[in-house]
């Protein structure tokens, strides 16, 4: 491995992390979530950034996320935006928006077939074609915007090859991405292998870990399997037979993620993305191991 997700780095230093969470859609949902944020928020994260799904509703749902955490605390929202199904007037519109608000940080992704995973996409006839028109569009806009965007250490499902998707992520950095966040993985050394070749191919931006803590197995195993992550056979074994066993499970969930984090800490990354998945304990638990 030769070098981390940022430039210098002192072992000392606190890392920096931030947090995922989706938008609610009920309230008892939403209640849970300003549990989360609340449970959170003194752990002082750089961003939290709130998901964008299909429709339009959950849409309206991550804006309005992005809204209240503006209005009611004082950490920095990061709304994620996908251009499936939309067209640039429609997207730029949501960007516009965002910008009066006050959000200064877009998660600009391409999102999922309409069709579902699996199927192939096709870019609304008036829409961006792909992510990376999106950063440019959002960069053209609104200069003083951050722009992060995704990154895949095991390739996108879509991708033919890992070079090939190293060239998507190097068009979105061309185009203005100032971060990317991987999608989650569970063997360090693949990041670390990614790294290494990501920056073989001249990007220099940060490429943070996004760190899934295990919560419930099956679920994460279903999430990898349409993500495309692997999931070793050593995870597996951790979680064998604790199917009904929520208590053990968490301690063995907290003590794999922590595992994980502390690895990559060890070998000099400084950045970290967590998919809370709306939950706070876990998260709380790795971050405070972290030092925060
Ligand atoms: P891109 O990085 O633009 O492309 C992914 C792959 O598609 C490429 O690697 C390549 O295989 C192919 N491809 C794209 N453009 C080209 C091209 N010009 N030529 C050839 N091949 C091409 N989804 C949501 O719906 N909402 C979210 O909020 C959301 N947040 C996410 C956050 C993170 C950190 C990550 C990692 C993923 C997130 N996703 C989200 C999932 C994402 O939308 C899907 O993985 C989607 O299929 C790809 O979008 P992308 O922006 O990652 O694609």
């Amino acid at each position: 491995m030769s070098d981390t997700n940022t430039s210098a780095h002192t072992q000392a230093r606190r890392p920096a992390i931030s947090f995922e969470f989706f938008p609610p859609k009920t309230e008892e949902m939403e209640q849970n979530l300003w549990g989360v944020i609340n449970r959170l928020a003194p752990l002082s994260p750089d961003f939290v950034s709130v998901t964008y799904g299909a429709g339009g509703s959950t849409r309206e749902r991550t804006h309005s996320t992005i809204k209240r955490i503006l209005e009611e605390t004082s950490l920095t929202p990061a709304a994620h935006l996908t251009c499936d199904d939309a067209t640039r007037a429609d997207i730029d519109d949501v960007v516009d928006r965002y910008h009066e608000v006050g959000v200064r940080h877009i998660v600009a992704l391409r999102g999922d077939p309409s069709g579902g995973i699996g199927t192939t996409y096709r870019a609304h006839p008036n829409g961006y074609q792909n992510s990376a028109d999106l950063v440019a569009s959002i960069k053209r806009r609104h200069p003083d915007m951050e722009v992060t965007v995704s990154a895949y250490p095991e390739k996108h499902p879509e991708s033919t090859t890992l070079d090939a998707d190293i060239d998507v992520l190097k068009a979105k950095v061309d185009a203005g991405a100032d971060r990317a966040i991987t999608q989650f993985f569970f063997d360090n050394d693949l990041y670390f292998r990614y790294l290494d070749r990501v920056r073989a191919a001249g990007i220099t931006i940060p490429v943070v870990p996004g760190i899934l803590p295990v919560q419930n197995f099956k679920l994460a195993k279903n999430f990898a399997t349409r993500a495309g992550a692997t999931v070793p056979d050593w995870l597996a074994c951790k979680f064998e037979g604790l199917g009904e066993d929520a208590e053990t499970r968490k301690l063995v969930a907290a003590t794999v993620a922590a595992g994980q984090v502390q690895k990559l800490a060890k070998h000099g990354v400084e950045n970290f993305h967590f998919y809370t998945m709306n939950r706070a304990d876990l998260v709380f638990a790795i971050s405070h191991i972290l030092g925060i």
